[in-house]
């Protein structure tokens, strides 16, 4: 996860965070907070990022990532990632970074500015950060196999040249629920659209008042078209035993949407209370969760270094 904002969303929870904490039962597992990756958006920010990323680790341990069994650490922490960015980077072919469509999409939003090396080269350093523990396999949703795939070709390219040093990437896809956000549009920090894991019950409940629902949806007994309501999406995810309940009475006109937002806010509270309170208590206690940073950059650096030792020795690097 970038820390480009000082919470993850619930979009972020749902769609990685849960199935991370499911993961960790069965494997080991790294998971890092990718702070050089938020420059590429953040290069007239940098001073918030330190901040965010002790957010996004609070968000981790309150969603349930357990520090004594999963390795939390900042990607800036463990300069291995830079050292192995650098050699991928000469393995890898200027057009593999060009055809990637996330940056033809970024290079569009740019209208114009320039474009940083340093995101052409993002995918590179995707695949360091990936490569560096010699995974089994990544978590991902299946919009996110393409990004995998780099990953695989720089390692396929890198072994060829100089030895089976890499392992073949799984994808270890999971089923991401569509969580829109309050305008109807998928959730995103961009879109100003997000409810947070840090967001009070209150400021939930806000936000959800104000959410997008069925505009042809006017009174109660008007039928209503649930898909495309950002409130029946936070339903489908949060109030499950009644979702098709809810689904029958909206298309039936037999549900107004401001009893189907409060509904809606009290299922989407109540489902969040502990993790939340974790976070409080977590929010409470800085030094721990530095200390929990601090032990796992520590992990990592142990398993990078070994990697670098093997990639400087194949590649003939002192
Ligand atoms: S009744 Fe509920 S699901 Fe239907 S449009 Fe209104 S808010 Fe959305």
């Amino acid at each position: 996860m970038q820390p480009t904002q000082p919470m993850l969303h619930l979009g972020n929870l749902e769609g990685a965070l849960r199935n991370w904490v499911r993961l960790q039962e069965q494997y080991d597992m790294h998971c890092c907070i990718v702070d050089w990756h938020s420059l590429t958006t953040m290069i007239d920010r940098t001073k918030e990022i330190d901040e965010n990323s002790v957010g996004i680790a609070m968000d981790y341990l309150a969603a349930g990532i357990d520090p004594e069994r999963t390795v939390v650490f900042r990607q800036s922490e463990v300069k291995e990632h830079a050292e192995l960015y650098l050699l991928l980077s000469m393995v890898t072919p200027l057009g593999w970074l060009e055809r990637v469509p996330t940056y033809k999409e970024k290079k569009q939003d740019l209208k114009g500015e320039y474009v940083s090396h340093g995101l052409l080269g993002y995918p590179v350093l995707q695949a360091a950060d990936i490569l560096l523990y010699k995974p089994y396999g990544v978590p991902v949703g299946k919009d996110q196999v393409p990004h995998l795939e780099v990953t695989r070709e720089i390692a396929r390219r890198f072994n060829f040249l100089y030895g089976d040093v890499f392992p073949q990437i799984a994808n270890l896809l999971s089923d991401v629920p569509l969580m829109l956000g309050t305008d109807g549009r998928k959730m995103s920090k961009s879109y100003e659209n997000a409810i947070y894991i840090g967001d009070d019950a209150e400021a939930t409940a806000v936000k959800v008042r104000s959410a997008f629902t069925d505009p042809k949806k006017i009174r109660k007994n008007d039928p209503g078209h649930p898909e495309g309501c950002s409130v029946f999406s936070l339903h489908s995810v949060y109030n499950k035993p009644c979702v098709a309940v809810v689904e029958k009475e909206c298309r039936a006109g037999e549900r107004g949407c401001v009893d189907c937002k409060n509904e809606c806010i009290e299922a989407l509270n109540g489902s969040l209370a502990k993790i939340r309170d974790r976070r409080r208590e977590l929010e409470g206690d800085r030094g721990y969760v530095l200390r929990v940073l601090q032990e796992g950059a520590e992990k990592a650096r142990a398993v990078a270094s070994e990697t670098m030792k093997e990639v400087r020795r194949v590649m003939h690097l002192p």
